[in-house]
């Protein structure tokens, strides 16, 4: 193995990959640091970079590590699975065991299909919300982040915001000119734009809580609101769950929240780490993809045997309540620490300390503009790289969310909150 320190790494990197990085969120310029960090290895709460720097993770994977880096049972799973063959392109037992354990976890979800990622899942979904409907336009929320599907890259906070770009070159207008954008939290945008455009709208998708903007919870009656508005207008609603899936409740935000949407998108934890994610939800709707319908939809590595095995390892311990009990008491916890020092925004275990101005105080954040509004990137930098110094890891972006894990033990949570209670800027 070529062992390289960070900058040689970075050197190398800059030449062979575009920007470095093999995805842009990765990339630490936002908080104003040239390199990104390389990770050599993983245990539990911690990252330990290529340097041999040990720092406290609250990203862990971008929310998909619900038990932390090298979990003994999923890499036992894995190992296990990788003896009899990485990939067959065939049916395994292993996928019908993960549809079974998803469909008895998420409440709408009454068939699934697997995938190998969260973009792959809407991608899909959005063509079957078209397929199954005949209709071509969907309604989207500004700052909700659905993977870089094309008609879905409209306002898509996350790493789009980070960088600053206002548009995708690349993404023809006439992908786009069936894509609508409301406010997250704004019911009367998206009912004043389904009066408008209702009868030819497939689908209305959001985050059920919105983690790519920071985190966003939805406002009471929105989430209900829009399941009326599409029962009103023929379209299907679909709730991303990629980031809250198995994260604010075993059953997702719809089990959190009592909303039933007609079609639900996975991954992150779903794939226990590993490249997995699904689509699924009303019987009738996911019957009209091949080959028992007409809605075309395909992967080599879908349903992959490592990836199962993983998902499989995490899914079948979330049975137990105490899971959401022990995330919530140290979720709870971080967030007590960090009150008082911005605007923390928190449902279960993801939650965001939003950088607002301290003459401002805790101001609830219930949208986009406004967290471009009231947030301060610069300082949200100077604080990421305060905390990076003494050794604990945030997202390198203010638009994005921490990660309570079930191994990140009061320890970490407290070593974490003194730091950030050291910060002065
Ligand atoms: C991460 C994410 C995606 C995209 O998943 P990938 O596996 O990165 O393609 C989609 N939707 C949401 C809400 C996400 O957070």
């Amino acid at each position: 193995m070529v062992v390289g320190t960070r900058s040689e790494l970075w050197a190398r990197a800059q030449r062979l990959i575009p920007g470095g990085v093999n995805s842009p969120v990765r990339a630490m310029r936002a908080v104003g640091l040239d390199e990104p960090m390389f990770v050599r290895r993983a245990d539990g709460a911690y990252l330990e970079d290529a340097d041999g720097a040990r720092y406290v993770d609250w990203v862990q994977s971008w929310g998909a590590l619900l038990f932390g880096h090298a979990d003994p049972e999923t890499i036992e799973a894995i190992r296990e699975a990788a003896l009899d063959g990485t990939s067959y392109g065939a049916a395994t037992e292993r996928e019908v065991e993960l549809a079974a354990e998803i469909v008895e976890a998420i409440p709408s979800v009454e068939m699934v299909r697997l995938v190998s990622s969260g973009t792959e899942a809407a991608m899909s979904a959005l063509r079957l919300a078209r397929g199954f409907t005949r209709r071509d336009r969907v309604l989207k929320f500004a700052g909700c982040y659905h993977g870089h599907v094309d008609a879905l890259l409209a306002e898509a906070g996350s790493g789009v915001a980070t960088l600053g770009i206002p548009a995708t070159p690349g993404i023809p207008g006439a992908v786009t000119s069936h894509t609508i954008v409301c406010p997250y939290n704004d019911l009367d945008a998206a009912a004043a734009a389904v009066a408008r455009y209702g009868e030819g709208l497939a689908c209305v998708i959001v985050e059920p809580v919105a983690g790519n903007m920071g985190v966003v919870p939805p406002a009471p009656g929105f989430l209900d609101g829009l399941r009326a508005l599409c029962d009103a207008s023929g379209a299907l609603l679909v709730f991303d769950e990629v980031v809250t899936g198995f994260r604010v409740a075993r059953g997702g935000a719809q089990e959190r929240f009592g909303v039933r949407p007609d079609l639900t998108i996975l991954g992150k934890i779903a794939g226990g780490g590993l490249p997995l994610a699904a689509f699924g939800g009303r019987a009738d709707v996911m019957q009209e993809l091949a080959p028992t319908g007409p809605v075309y939809q395909a992967g080599t590595l879908s349903g992959n045997p490592l990836a199962t095995a993983a998902g499989l390892s995490v899914l079948r311990r979330l049975r137990d309540p105490l899971v959401y009990d022990e995330l919530e008491r140290r979720a709870a916890r971080l967030q007590a620490g960090l009150d008082g020092h911005g605007t923390v925004q928190r449902v279960g275990a993801m939650l965001t300390l939003f950088c607002t101005p301290p003459e401002l105080g805790a101001v609830p954040i219930r949208n986009y503009a406004l967290v471009r509004d009231r947030a301060d990137a610069e300082r949200y930098g100077a604080l990421f790289r305060h905390l990076f110094d003494r050794g604990i890891y945030l997202a390198p972006s203010q638009f994005e969310a921490m990660f309570v894990s079930l191994a990140h033990g009061d320890e970490e949570i407290d070593r974490t909150i003194e730091a950030v209670e050291s910060f002065r800027a």
